[in-house]
């Protein structure tokens, strides 16, 4: 247990995905850092529950690859349903974890006794020395404090950083457990995009959590209006009457529950070049989850901190704004932040508008799937007379 007495290099507050890796990193590195969190172990939460193969490379870089890998159910082949009827069988290699499983196994990979459970309550932020004060009363001392706070606002308050709204309730995902086990499924599996465009859903995909076969939903509906309130009483009525064809594709379609709803709310730091602090993670900039793209925003603010510019930093003296300002200017870590809120933005719009330009974008890109599905083919195809060849050559 760490007491006043120490003084860090780094004082991470928040040990979920981008605390506990960032820490995991720093410690590999041989820093003196402090990781706090208010819980010894994360607590079930509804959070990302899926990611692929970019963000799989990403944790392995990050030295948490092993970590990620034991507590993850992979599936290599997805059906993918659009328009009710067009379903092609898509070659990917995905992850499924309950976000707790798998923030309590990379933190199991960290050095033992680097968390400290407690409440931040208090930050004293300078050009030289931060100081954190917990709830309790003790205290640490480092010269930089990272908040990875996520979503939580009373810190960042605290620190004099407001928060911009891009987009008040941009999305809703819901997340449920189907009641048949995984072996029940003709698929290992399944995103279902919405039947019609122009209005308010995006699509609903079904992946093993072990045995089980989880469901996320994604749309753009607000969390109290009726039909959510009518989706949390009767889920398999409503998602039949929401995708009338998904039975044709998925035999049963009962729900175990919980039903856990959660509203999406797109959102990035302001007056966040303050002496001596760090925003990551969702603490900096939220995601919407249609994109999938959180998970690889995290770990991109993690790799270019704890890769490019803590180095530097803990190298000479000082940790004023002028410093943090370069992490905030990072060209990678703006072009990864830029992408993730135009792919928010662009999912949006791709499901919900009705006019002709929109229209004229999905036909474009249901013509460049076709494309690009049909260039594969014709490789594969090319490959096997290729081998086909070979094998009469030899004879
Ligand atoms: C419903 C939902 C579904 C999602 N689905 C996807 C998806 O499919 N794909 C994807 O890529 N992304 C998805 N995301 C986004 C992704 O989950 C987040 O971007 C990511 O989890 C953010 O991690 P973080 O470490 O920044 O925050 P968090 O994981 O929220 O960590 C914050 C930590 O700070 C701690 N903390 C807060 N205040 C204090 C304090 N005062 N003192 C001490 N500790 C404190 C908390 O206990 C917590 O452990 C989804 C998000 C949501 C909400």
């Amino acid at each position: 247990m760490h007491d006043q007495t120490d003084r860090f290099d780094v004082v991470v507050i928040g040990a979920g995905l981008a605390g506990t890796s960032l820490a995991g990193c720093l410690a590999r590195d041989g820093r003196r850092v402090a990781l706090i969190d208010t819980h010894a172990t994360h607590p079930r939460d509804f959070r990302a529950e899926k990611y692929g193969s970019a963000q799989m490379a990403l944790f392995e870089r990050l030295g948490f690859g092993a970590a990620a890998r034991a507590c993850t159910t992979m599936t290599e082949e997805v059906r993918v349903v659009r328009f009710g009827r067009l379903a092609q069988w898509e070659r990917s290699t995905e992850y499924g974890a309950g976000y707790p499983d798998l923030i309590n196994a990379l933190r199991a990979a960290l050095p033992a006794g680097l968390l400290t459970v407690g409440r931040v309550a208090d930050l004293d932020l300078g050009p030289d020395t931060q100081a954190v004060t917990l709830s309790d009363g003790r205290r640490f001392e480092g010269r930089l404090t990272v908040l990875a706070t996520g979503l939580g606002d009373i810190l960042r308050r605290r620190a004099g950083v407001s928060r911009q709204v891009l987009g008040q309730q941009h999305s809703l995902a819901i997340g449920f457990d189907m009641a048949a086990p995984r072996a029940a499924f003709p698929f290992p599996a399944l995103t279902y995009f919405s039947e019609r465009f122009g209005g308010q859903d995006a699509y609903v995909t079904l992946f093993p959590l072990g045995d089980t076969m989880r469901a996320n939903l994604f749309c753009y509906r607000q969390p109290n209006e009726p039909w959510t309130r009518a989706f949390r009483a009767d889920p398999e009525a409503a998602l039949r009457a929401l995708m009338p064809g998904l039975a044709r594709h998925c035999p049963t379609l009962a729900i175990a529950g919980p039903v856990e709803v959660r509203p999406i709310d797109l959102a990035r730091a302001r007056g966040h070049v303050r002496d001596g602090l760090v925003l990551v993670g969702d603490a900096f900039q939220t995601a919407c989850p249609v994109p999938g793209t959180g998970i690889g925003k995290v770990l991109n603010d993690v790799e270019r901190l704890a890769g490019v510019h803590l180095p530097g930093w803990l190298a000479t003296p000082g940790m004023g704004a002028d410093k943090i300002a370069r992490y905030y200017a990072d060209p990678v870590k703006r072009a990864c932040d830029a992408a993730s809120l135009r792919a928010s933005l662009y999912a949006r719009a791709l499901a919900t508008q009705a006019g002709l330009p929109w229209a004229a974008r999905r036909a474009r890109n249901r013509a460049a799937r076709h494309a690009i599905r049909y260039a594969a083919d014709a490789a594969r195809g090319a490959t096997r007379a290729a081998a086909a060849l070979a094998a009469l050559l030899a004879v």
